[in-house]
């Protein structure tokens, strides 16, 4: 029961890493995709041609709310419905101006909130509201790092309210924690991939794909009874 065929998903932030795997593999399980990005219109367009089907990309940079509320809409529009939410767009940034910390809380935590109300208002009995968060967002082990593990801390709270608020209604919301995965945001060979891996428990870094087939595990009807929660996808990073 980890098929998705007739469901309706938008993952947010999926021209390229974890998001762009996580498009893939809902896909690879029967769902319609709809994916946003910021900045890379061709990278969208790539991923959607990999993906077949209906699949779209929306223009829809997360720090406007508005852009994030009418992809939302535009979903639910291109598909006739809308069952899963992926809340995955994000960003970091390493120095506090205010412009910084508007623009990473915007992204990485009212975009997440905002998406979810707005979809929770189309999603029927069964619906998912699935959110990228990161070990960060439990404990942080290094300095430097405060705005981002703020806005991403933010998450659980999201995610544990709203599971109260949507569960009446059959719709489950869960977080995903990341430890590091090997991307553009965090690639395995600079300066600071080592001292992550010497973190986690199993020595390595993770692959995009080992958090979308979780993603996957969460949207099906193999994970009904689990909302609410925080799963730790890091190798062991908070364990
Ligand atoms: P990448 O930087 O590799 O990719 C980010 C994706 O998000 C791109 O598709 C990008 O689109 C999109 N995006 C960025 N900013 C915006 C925006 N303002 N509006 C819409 N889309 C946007 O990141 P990852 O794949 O590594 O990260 C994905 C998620 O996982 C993030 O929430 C991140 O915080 C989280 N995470 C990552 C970890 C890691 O180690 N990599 C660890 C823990 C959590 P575009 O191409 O158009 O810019």
């Amino acid at each position: 029961n980890l098929n998705l065929k007739g469901k309706a998903a938008l993952v947010t932030g999926a021209s390229r890493g974890i998001g762009a795997a996580i498009a893939k593999a809902l896909a690879a399980a029967g769902a319609d995709v709809a994916i946003t990005y910021s900045s890379s219109p061709d990278k969208a367009a790539a991923v959607v041609k990999e993906l077949g089907g209906k699949a779209i990309a929306i223009r829809a940079d997360s720090a406007d709310a508005k852009a994030v509320q009418e992809a939302v809409t535009q979903t639910a529009r291109a598909f006739g419905r809308f069952d899963i939410l992926v809340n995955n767009a994000g960003i970091v940034t390493y120095e506090d101006t205010l412009e910084n910390i508007d623009k990473v809380l915007a992204v990485n935590t009212r975009a997440p909130y905002v998406a979810a109300l707005a979809a929770a208002e189309v999603m029927k009995q069964g619906g998912r509201i699935i959110t990228i968060g990161s070990c960060l967002g439990e404990n942080v082990r290094q300095a430097g790092i405060t705005l981002y593990s703020m806005s991403k801390a933010a998450m659980t709270g999201m995610t544990r309210g709203l599971a109260r608020d949507l569960g009446p209604r059959g719709i489950t919301v869960n977080v995903v924690q990341p430890g590091p995965i090997d991307t553009d945001m965090n690639p395995a060979d600079s300066e600071y991939a080592a001292s992550q891996v010497a973190n986690t428990a199993l020595g390595r870094y993770g692959h995009t794909r080992e958090i979308a087939d979780t993603v996957v595990f969460l949207a099906s009807e193999a994970a009904s009874y689990i909302t609410g929660a925080q799963i730790a996808v890091d190798g062991g990073t908070n364990a």
